[in-house]
């Protein structure tokens, strides 16, 4: 059979798309099918926010899977969620549990499991007829439509000195992590944004010594762009930009890498005076192995001893998607940027068969489109997209 749409990509943006394209576009959910290889949808987003410990989402309640934005809302109301820390001040930032049980809310209302195939794509191709996506176990899915909703979680960012065979050297974003302490350690921390800062804070709540390195000063923003980029306060100016290196120069300027909101600051602040964190602004020089722990070198001469470092270092720039959308790329003949990103229409259509979104759609949809609001926007476009027919040619 061939399907209407093949999402590739079961996180916040594969989830919300498949619930914008059956809910609002009408799509037959037996014409829908979204691959992502993690046991259940969104394993992704619960490995990493469970890792940093947070207990609030930084952006406010109406971003969120359902179709309608105050669906999370009243989702609180319905189940007698009036705790005062269900919604944390300010622009009511849902906590991450309540978030959480939201989406697997919405997973159950569009029977997303039921559509979930537990498998990684490993090529695609399309023709004009549709998409040809074979899977890792040489299975075979055809369909009219492909939407690449592949994000960067499996990017980790690396620092060149932090060797990857280390037992003691752990991403907390690797796809794999399991480098958690189990017993009391003396931790390093290296990163300078909000993911840094909770796991150190979390690691000081169980007990453990840590240090946190930074390369840069801490830095406060509320959100990690400002909220006027999802409207037409920027919106309209970055979409009249026709030069795309500009666009991804506005992108870069956009965003607030490396910070963190006013009330990780406090309590950052707080662990600080309190002399129960110890947080070094500074490059990490190199790293040398001992018997039972590490020295990890700093650019300013001092030595760090530790048990473990775990790297809270973001993820890597380069566009998603490896080998699979070079390939795809290449076959298609499809229009990249100089910065090897899509150029899309404005319904997020990167060839007739093929739509992208989150970092794939940066181009088109600005600073936030790998967040929340950014999978919202593309869903609009997705939904757009398929009521004008896309789903039926
Ligand atoms: C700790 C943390 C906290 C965050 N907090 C917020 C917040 O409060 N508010 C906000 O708006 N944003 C937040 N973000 C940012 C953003 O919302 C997330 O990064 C979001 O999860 C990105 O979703 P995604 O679906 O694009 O990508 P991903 O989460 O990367 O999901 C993509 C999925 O595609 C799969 N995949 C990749 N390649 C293939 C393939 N070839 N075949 C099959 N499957 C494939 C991956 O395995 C993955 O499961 C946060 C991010 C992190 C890491």
């Amino acid at each position: 059979m061939t399907l209407d749409w093949l999402i590739i990509g079961g996180g916040i943006h594969g989830v919300h798309i498949a619930a914008r394209l059956l809910g609002d576009a009408g799509v037959d959910p037996d014409r829908l099918r979204i691959v992502d290889p993690g046991d259940r949808l969104l394993a992704q987003w619960r490995r990493a926010t469970a890792t940093t410990g947070m207990k609030h989402l930084r952006s406010p309640s109406v971003h969120n899977l359902d179709l309608n934005p105050m669906s999370l809302k009243s989702f609180a109301r319905k189940h007698r969620r009036r705790d005062p820390d269900v919604f944390a001040p300010p622009y009511d930032r849902p906590a991450l549990e309540l978030f959480n049980d939201h989406c697997d809310q919405v997973a159950e209302t569009f029977g997303l499991a039921d559509l979930h195939i537990r498998d990684r794509a490993t090529t695609c191709s399309v023709d004009c007829d549709g998409v040809h996506v074979r899977l890792s176990d040489g299975r075979e899915i055809a369909a009219r439509h492909l939407v690449l909703a592949i994000g960067a979680s499996e990017q980790p960012l690396w620092p060149d000195w932090a060797p990857r065979d280390d037992a003691r050297v752990h991403h907390v974003f690797d796809p794999g992590f399991d480098g958690w302490p189990s017993s009391t350690e003396t931790v390093v921390v290296v990163g300078g944004g909000i993911s840094a800062s909770q796991v150190a804070l979390r690691l000081l709540d169980e007990g453990h010594q840590v240090h946190l390195v930074s390369p840069h000063a801490l830095r406060e923003h509320q959100f990690d762009s400002d909220p006027g980029w999802l409207g037409p306060k920027y919106m309209d100016g970055f979409r009249r930009e026709q030069d795309l290196d500009r666009r991804r120069a506005l992108i870069t300027e956009a965003r607030h890498r490396g910070s963190v909101p006013p009330d990780v600051m406090r309590a950052l602040r707080r662990a600080m005076g309190r002399d129960e964190l110890r947080w070094h602004e500074g490059e990490i020089a190199g790293l040398d192995e001992r018997h039972r722990g590490l020295d990890l070198r700093l650019a300013s001469g001092a030595v760090l001893e530790a048990d473990r470092a775990l790297l809270a270092t973001g993820f890597v720039t380069r566009r998603p998607g490896g080998p699979m959308v070079d390939d795809l790329i290449a076959s298609a003949s499809l229009p990249c940027a100089s910065c090897g990103y899509p150029i899309v229409d404005s319904t997020l259509r990167w060839h007739p068969r093929v739509f992208v979104s989150g970092p794939l759609a940066e181009l088109e949809l600005g600073p936030a489109s790998r967040n929340i609001a950014g999978a919202r926007r593309a869903g609009d476009k997705l939904v757009e997209a398929a009521r004008n027919g896309a789903g039926e040619s």
